[in-house]
């Protein structure tokens, strides 16, 4: 059978297959020693009726704080006020993101707290994710606006949460998720029958379809290990279209004749182009040249 791993307690992976989820072990073979990669929370996977997985399917991304495989979504979420939104925190888990092969959502709860005119300035600033085929929900948990449109968009995905603590992603993720105890399927034996507390990370059901990640994750600051500033630049995917540049080797800062720079308040968003700036910075001074 085929199916995917929504949780692993205590060496037992538990597989979901249809309604059903199979108390799992994992083939000797697929074990590598000391390596906590050799399936995970996520991964698609076969196992026989013994209740072996044979099998762990290429993954299409992976993460591991916390531990989990084949995301679909980022979900990037901040509160408008209380704490106050904040670009810079934002565009850091936007690079993550795309470091990491997830497509990011755009969730800002807590509009409730916002006149029209604090609304607006808050789009501004996050204008620029049209550009990137990013979708934006403006959301409040506490008077159920929205959150309809952001089950709708994740139905039948996986998705992770990142964001600051206090943006509301325990309240959102409780009203997304369904509410569910884990069933154990025939193959199971022994070992934890019916309801159990979990300890990895977790896919819980949604209503329609789908799952989310129990734990956010990404919700420090730091940035992805981007070791040059090609790979740098390859994650502000709105320069692509772009590159024009006349010296091939252009690092779009102080070269003449950039096609990133001269499309500086068309193409290209004054705030994105300064946060690429201060991370080219940051990553000059505190990473690249420790290797
Ligand atoms: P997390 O740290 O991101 O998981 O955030 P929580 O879900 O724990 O929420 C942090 C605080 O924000 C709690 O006091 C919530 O009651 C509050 N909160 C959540 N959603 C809303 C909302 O839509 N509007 C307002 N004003 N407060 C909210």
């Amino acid at each position: 059978m085929k199916g995917r791993v929504i949780t692993k307690i205590k060496g037992f992976y538990y597989v979901q297959v249809e309604e059903t989820t199979y108390e799992c072990r994992l083939r000797g073979i697929l074990k590598k020693k000391n390596n906590k990669d050799n399936c995970v929370t996520g991964d698609l996977v076969e196992f026989g009726e013994d209740g072996f997985i044979t099998k762990v399917y290429p993954r299409q991304n992976i993460i591991h704080r916390p531990l989990v495989s084949n995301i679909d979504y980022l979900v990037i979420q901040f509160s408008a006020l209380d704490p106050k939104f904040d670009i810079g925190r934002f565009n850091i888990l936007l690079l993550n993101a795309f470091y990491y092969k997830i497509k990011p959502v755009a969730v800002i709860n807590k509009i409730e707290l916002l006149d029209e005119e604090g609304l607006k300035e808050l789009k501004g600033q996050l204008d620029f994710l049209k550009g990137l085929d990013i979708e934006v929900f403006y959301i409040s948990t506490y008077e159920n606006i929205g959150v309809e449109k952001v089950k709708d968009y994740i139905k039948d995905k996986i998705t992770a949460f990142g964001g600051p603590s206090g943006a509301g992603k325990s309240s959102l993720l409780n009203m997304l998720q369904e509410e569910k105890v884990l069933e154990i399927g025939e193959t199971s034996r022994k070992h934890s029958r019916g309801k159990h507390t979990t300890k990895g990370t977790t896919l819980l059901p949604m209503e329609n379809g789908g799952w989310v990640i129990d734990t956010p994750g990404f919700s420090s600051i730091e940035l992805p290990p981007i070791k040059t500033v090609d790979e740098l630049a390859g994650l502000f995917t709105e320069f692509n279209e772009y590159r024009n540049c006349k010296y091939s080797n252009c690092i779009h800062i102080n070269e003449p004749e950039c096609g990133i720079k001269n499309e500086l308040n068309h193409g290209i968003s004054q705030s994105r182009y300064d946060f690429y700036l201060w991370c080219y910075k940051f990553y000059s001074e505190e990473r690249w040249n420790k290797y």
